[in-house]
């Protein structure tokens, strides 16, 4: 049996098997993207249209990978609403969306002295109200 009888008999379902696996692992990223799609959804559902309850919720990594990349904020005291880009958010990728509640801060409305926490109102794919006055409203520098 020489090289060419080798290639008859294994080469084409060895390419077969290698297209199979490929495929299969893409399928799979799909899947998982759909999944933290769904998750994303309904979560940012549950607080738009409930108000919660936060917990739990998908992971900063989950929304990004859902394509829900856009938090919306609602400063409690001037009402001011602002569109935070999660991309931008320096906190690791596992942290739970809800974590970031408790650091968020109005400017808009900010004294010296006080600043005015702000509530998650939902997520959203692309950026629908303005960023600003919110520019620095980045929960890592409050
Ligand atoms: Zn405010």
């Amino acid at each position: 049996m020489g090289t060419k009888s080798r290639e008859v008999i294994y080469g084409s379902r060895l390419r077969g098997l290698v297209m199979d696996a490929a495929s299969a692992r893409e399928e799979a990223i799909a899947a998982v993207r759909r999944g933290d799609r769904a998750e994303a959804e309904a979560w940012s559902l549950r607080m738009e249209g409930f108000g919660g309850p936060a917990q739990p919720s998908p992971t900063l990594g989950q929304c990004l990978n859902g394509g829900l990349a856009w938090l919306e904020v609602e400063c409690m005291r001037c009402k001011t609403r602002a569109g935070l880009s999660l991309v931008y958010i320096r906190r690791p990728r596992d942290t739970p969306t809800w974590k970031l509640e408790a650091s968020l801060r109005c400017r808009a409305c900010a004294t010296p002295r006080r600043r005015a926490p702000a509530r998650i109102i939902k997520l959203t794919a692309e950026r629908e109200i303005p960023q600003r006055p919110w520019d620095g409203a980045d929960p890592d520098e409050v």
